[in-house]
């Protein structure tokens, strides 16, 4: 593979990350190293400070133009060793045995005080060897969409890549038509994927699989690092991560939209903000993405997706999972099974809590498919019907039953839910301000996300961008004045859809 010459030393500012690369270092063969191509007239739109400061940086030495420059991927920190990452996948079902970074570059990775180590990466840097056709380049919208979203899904509490930060480059990049580049900086536990193994394994090479499972191990699993099947355990281990995450989702009505197994991260972190959006009204069949033709990566069958990228997972692992096949198989599939039952045993857990129960009594979970098929019938809003719940139990003011087209079947639900809500152990203001906690009363809702977009694109405003992103950052707190932010877009005769890899 053509390498895109390393010349960092005439590239380096003196703004040091403190990276310690330890991919760059241990996993040559998995990576080329690469420079971002220049672009011409880098602007800042934002610094994720707080972040920043998490990661122990000096937000006052990025927030100079040398900053900038290094958001740009112009220059690159001291220590940097930037590299675009290969990997392979199973994309809507079909096997691509080589995909990789081929719009994204690792700079490396920082230790923070708290030991955590975080990846950092630049996102529309330019071409690697990985890009086949595509100019490496991303857009402003793509860009501005997965900082909100994904700052949106980390203040939510859902483990996620986070955006570090976002610049503008100066020129146009062509998406049918000429649209403002962007650099999107982002931070994740590591960004090893699903399709990082199968890279090597489609390759029928065992001992860079091992090797890459001892990296991921040590890196995000050290614990089964003493177990007697380690690979095994390794396996269940990013098997319960997904299967929490994937719950996690589908209890804030989250949608992915594009779970390839080269967007199925070992560390259990949301990654890939391309086509992701998240449901209004409740359809459990609700799909957004352009090309998911047919509903491939709808709503509720997440779990079962999941399931399957597992299995591709587990395909990976069979040589070093035991040295007979049939009974590494056996082990791999009763461990994805277990997954599937984690999966459903956390959107219990999730849903239950939800709407105030949580003793875990055999009936909440009843209540609970009845209130989703009321809210399927009614045309109900997912987000609103939860947070609205509260309401009854604190002010008796009921307002949940305003998201149902016919409140009449949700009213006898209401009644039934109470009678359990009583049996709870704690006092109904007490469970009232758990829901609350809970239940989101502002995600980003597509038609604001629209809004904000467009602003910037078209006029280069971001103030949108910077009141939507506060208002995100603490969802479950209501503010007088943004009740537009809590609505539901208008019915519209054209459903929202959203693009990959833009
Ligand atoms: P994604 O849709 O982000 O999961 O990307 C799937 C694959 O397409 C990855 O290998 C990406 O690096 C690659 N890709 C997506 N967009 C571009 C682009 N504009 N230029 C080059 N490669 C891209
Ligand atoms: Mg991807």
């Amino acid at each position: 593979m053509e390498n895109h010459v390393p010349s960092n030393k005439t590239k380096e500012v003196n703004i040091d990350f403190g990276f310690d690369n330890t991919f760059a270092c241990q996993l040559t063969e998995f990576a080329v190293p690469c420079s971002a191509e220049i672009v011409p007239h880098p602007s800042l739109i934002k610094i994720n400070r707080k972040l920043a400061r998490e990661l122990g940086l000096s937000v006052d030495a990025l927030e100079t133009s040398q900053g900038t420059e290094i958001f740009s991927g112009n220059k690159v920190p001291i220590g940097a060793a930037p590299l675009a990452q290969a990997y392979a996948g199973h994309q809507f079902g079909n096997f691509s045995p080589q995909l990789g970074d081929g719009r994204a570059l690792l700079l490396g990775e920082i230790v923070n005080a708290q030991g955590y180590r975080y990846d950092v990466q630049l996102k529309g840097s330019g071409r690697t060897p990985f890009s086949r056709g595509g100019d490496g380049k991303a857009a402003l919208g793509p860009v501005l969409r997965e900082y909100l979203v994904s700052e949106a899904m980390h203040a939510l509490g859902v483990p996620t890549t986070r955006a570090l930060a976002a610049v503008t480059t100066g020129e146009s990049v062509y998406r049918e038509v000429p649209i403002p580049g962007a650099v999107l900086t982002r931070t994740a536990a590591s960004h090893l994927r699903i399709g990082t193994f199968q890279f090597f394994a489609a390759r029928q090479n065992t001992e860079m699989v091992k090797k890459l499972a001892d990296y991921a191990i040590s890196r995000h699993y050290p614990a089964v690092q003493d177990s007697s099947n380690v690979y095994l355990d390794f396996f269940k281990a990013v098997a319960k991560a997904q299967a929490l995450l994937v719950a996690h989702w589908m209890s804030i009505g989250f949608i992915h939209g594009v779970m390839n197994t080269d967007n199925t991260s070992i560390s259990g972190e949301t990654i890939d903000y391309g086509p992701c959006a998240f449901m209004d009204r409740y359809d459990p069949m609700t799909v957004f993405s352009s090309i998911d033709l047919h509903g491939r990566y709808a709503y509720a069958k997440q779990p079962s997706i999941l399931a399957w990228n597992l299995a591709r997972f587990a395909e990976t692992l069979i040589p070093i999972t035991d040295t007979d096949e049939d009974r590494a198989i056996r082990l791999l599939t009763s461990a994805i099974d277990e997954a599937s039952s984690q999966c459903q045993r956390e959107w219990d857990r999730r849903m239950c809590a939800k709407i105030g129960l949580n003793s875990n009594n055999k009936n909440d979970t009843n209540i609970i498919s009845n209130l989703l098929e009321l809210m399927q019938e009614g045309n109900a809003d997912f987000t609103n019907t939860f947070r609205h719940l509260s309401d009854a139990l604190r002010k008796g003011k009921r307002s949940a039953r305003k998201q149902f087209q016919n409140p009449a079947t949700f009213d006898l639900w209401e009644k039934r839910w109470i009678e359990q809500i009583k049996k709870e152990p704690i006092s109904m203001d007490t469970c009232a301000n758990q829901m609350d906690q809970i239940n989101p009363a502002y995600i980003p809702r597509n038609h604001k996300v629209e809004e904000v977009l467009s602003a910037a694109i078209n006029n280069s405003d971001f103030k949108l961008f910077e009141n939507m992103l506060a208002l995100l950052a603490t969802p479950f707190d209501e503010e007088k004045g943004h009740e537009e932010f809590a609505m539901p877009a208008p019915v519209s005769s054209v459903p929202y859809k959203t693009f990959c890899g833009t």
